[in-house]
């Protein structure tokens, strides 16, 4: 298999003691998907710097760049902060970050759909803290509820029936049973990936012939991004989030390891699915603001002491929801060129 094109660290930062690291940052010259040297530029991130918990990420000298493949549609940033320093920083804010567990309840009544026979053979990919594979604990179906994940959380833990995978889902060596899952849910990780193509091999080694995936990502060509350019898509300007899919690039990519897609739908992001009417207008009227004045918002949100980028939209449908079926029996189809 390729490597993914990461070139060479650009803009080496000087050693921070005490911090997670110094960032430094990786050019991405091709497709992390698809390997197509032709990305079409599509805006530079209006920002100089991520935010995440109390760290100030300044961006690399001339910006980072959003590009989108020409061959395959996914778009993807032109920077990425090297992996050492993202996970630094992940171990420090997550636990933190990810506190206050969602409810999953109609994740896990909706998978408990798919369990053959009354055993859900399930392996969460981001686990987390364990709030879907609680949710499929309470639902009572049997078989395994395992976990890849790169910490170990307590809540995640505890919820287990099978095993926890260490790593990331594109690591290069993943070690665990062997056993591959009838189920495989990969909710809100994709966007995370540095490699698309070695995450897309090592699910399909994960998954059992005829076995299915179930993806939720944004949607890179839903319409808020459609309408204020992809550069300017909340969604796009977090630090942890690298590459942006759509109904053709997942098309692409699911064909060349095997699987097909079996179900596709646009969908709200599923932790904004029940959101509160508490708040809402507030959130509705920081929309309406961002639609007169998109490139100011963030200017003015400091003005209120917030460290905003792009509102989220109450009822913007900006995430899509996939199911992926593995095809061929055999674990010889994948043709990587
Ligand atoms: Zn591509």
């Amino acid at each position: 298999m390729n490597e993914p094109r990461l070139g060479p660290a650009v803009a080496p930062g000087a050693a921070a003691p005490g911090e997670p690291s110094s960032v430094r940052w990786l050019a991405v010259e091709r497709c992390p998907a698809c390997d197509d040297p032709n990305g079409v530029p599509q805006g530079l991130i209006p920002e100089s710097a991520y935010a995440f918990g109390a760290e100030l990420v300044p961006f690399p000298e001339g910006g980072i760049a959003v590009a989108r493949c020409s061959a395959c549609g996914l778009a993807y940033k032109t920077r990425l902060p090297q992996p050492a320093y993202l996970s630094a920083v992940f171990e420090k804010y997550a636990p933190d970050k990810w506190r206050g567990r969602q409810d999953l309840a109609d994740e896990a009544a909706a998978l408990k759909g798919l369990a053959a026979g009354g055993e859900l053979d399930l392996l969460d990919v981001g686990a987390a803290d364990g709030a879907l594979l609680e949710a499929c604990a309470r639902l009572g179906t049997a078989g395994r509820r395992s976990a890849l994940d790169v910490m170990r959380y307590p809540g995640a833990e505890a919820q287990l029936r099978g095993e926890f995978i260490s790593g990331f889902l594109d690591s290069p060596m993943l070690e665990w049973s062997g056993r591959p899952y009838a189920v495989v849910a990969v909710y809100d990780v994709l966007e995370h990936l540095y490699r698309p193509r070695q995450a897309f091999q090592n699910l399909r080694a994960l998954v059992r012939p005829g076995g299915l995936v179930l993806i939720e990502t944004g949607n890179a060509e839903s319409d808020w991004p459609r309408r204020f350019g992809l550069h300017h898509w909340w969604y796009v300007r977090l630090f942890e989030h690298h590459v942006f899919w759509c109904l053709r690039a997942l098309e692409r990519i699911a064909a060349r390891h095997g699987f097909e897609i079996v179900l596709w739908e646009e969908a709200r992001h599923k932790s904004r699915r029940h959101a509160s009417f508490v708040g809402i207008g507030e959130k509705l009227l920081k929309a309406g603001l961002y639609r007169l004045v998109p490139d100011s918002y963030a200017d003015i949100a400091r003005w209120f002491g917030k460290r905003g980028n792009q509102p989220w939209h109450p009822f913007a449908k900006d995430h899509f929801r996939a199911c992926l079926r593995r095809t061929s029996p055999h674990g010889d189809a994948v043709v990587e060129t």
